[in-house]
């Protein structure tokens, strides 16, 4: 199979939204008025961010999801993606699951792969993702302000808890991890909420690399700091029954791979974003204030401040 052929089969798809797509030397797309391109670039290397044995349909709905979760957390409307892909073979019901995968996340969110580049080498996935948010009104990681209510979609840890288990550092029964791997295979990038988020938030992040590191972003960028409860940090029934383990702690304050949106908001903009919660039927989790000094304090079960150095977190400073 030559290359050109690979890239027809498996990567061309019809578009929505596109002047001209795969096939020539570039792709050529109009920006609707008003608005400003958001792009965003997130790479996969086997046996760094996947096992390269993994399932290959779950593989192409994450190489694009964990970049329209990007989107999400500039309140930016996902529309087009690129993909540039090393592969160690042909091997084509490999393809045909991954590019399955990769086209199911793409018409869920209404984007259309536009180009990319394929190549040999050990497997490699480089997705490139352009969207559209309002001119100006980008929701940054350095817009938070003292007294901004602290709030987290979904629910935290189950990604980092399924890798423990497929790592064999955490024992869970099967029907325990049916209940959480999705979190980690497939990722539900919340793009709608991101864009509710317009004028209720004035600052947001999306939570790849653990809450207290992509928190800490914001509190960094925001030159500000925060008070947390672990009591008030959304968890599913499955984190919540071994969450007096410390290391379950860990998974659910440090632990990656959740892509969910943290943000912060105004507190009289409480009922409104709890409102929005029945609206887009999202779990939202106040779970904590942004303070003027510039430290990241998060009370444990107890109420006691948990020495946060020990959840792992070591990206703050
Ligand atoms: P060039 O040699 O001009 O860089 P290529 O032969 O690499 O072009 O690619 C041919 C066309 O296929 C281009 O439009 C390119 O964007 C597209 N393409 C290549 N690989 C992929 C891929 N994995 N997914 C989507 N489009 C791709
Ligand atoms: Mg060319």
């Amino acid at each position: 199979m030559s290359e050109f052929d690979l890239i027809h089969q498996y990567f061309t798809r019809p578009t929505r939204h596109t002047n001209l797509s795969v096939g020539d030397d570039a792709a050529l797309i109009s920006i609707t008025k008003g608005m400003e391109l958001a792009i965003s670039a997130d790479m996969l290397v086997a046996g760094t961010h996947f096992f390269a044995d993994c399932d290959p349909y779950q593989l192409g709905w994450k190489s694009l999801a964990v970049n329209v979760s990007d989107m999400a957390a500039m309140g930016a409307n996902p529309k087009w993606a690129t993909l540039a892909i090393a592969l160690p073979e042909v091997n084509q019901p490999w393809l045909t699951e991954f590019s399955n995968g990769f086209f199911s996340c793409a018409d869920t969110f209404s984007i259309d792969l536009i180009g990319g580049d394929t190549t040999r080498g050990s497997l490699t996935i480089s997705v490139q993702i352009m969207g559209e948010v309002p001119a100006g009104k980008a929701i940054k990681r350095s817009g938070a302000k003292v007294n901004d209510e602290i709030w987290v979609s979904g629910a935290l840890g189950d990604a980092a808890m399924a890798l423990a288990v497929m790592q064999q550092r955490f024992n869970l029964a099967r029907s325990d991890l049916n209940q959480i791997e999705n979190a980690l295979h497939t990722p539900q990038p919340r793009v709608a909420l991101g864009q509710a988020l317009h004028g209720l938030a004035n600052s947001a992040i999306d939570i790849s690399d653990g809450l207290l590191a992509d928190l800490g972003h914001i509190l960094k960028a925001s030159k500000l700091g925060a008070i947390i409860r672990l009591d008030q940090v959304p968890i599913s029934d499955t984190v919540h029954k071994n969450l007096h383990l410390k290391q379950v702690k860990n998974m659910v304050l440090a632990g990656g791979d959740d892509y969910e949106l943290c943000f912060t908001a105004p507190s009289n903009q409480h009922a409104e974003i709890a409102n929005l919660s029945k609206t887009l039927n999202l779990a939202l989790s106040h779970i904590g204030q942004i303070t003027a000094n510039t430290d990241l304090i998060v009370h444990g079960l107890d109420n006691e401040i948990l020495d946060i150095k020990e959840t792992g977190f070591d990206h703050f400073n």
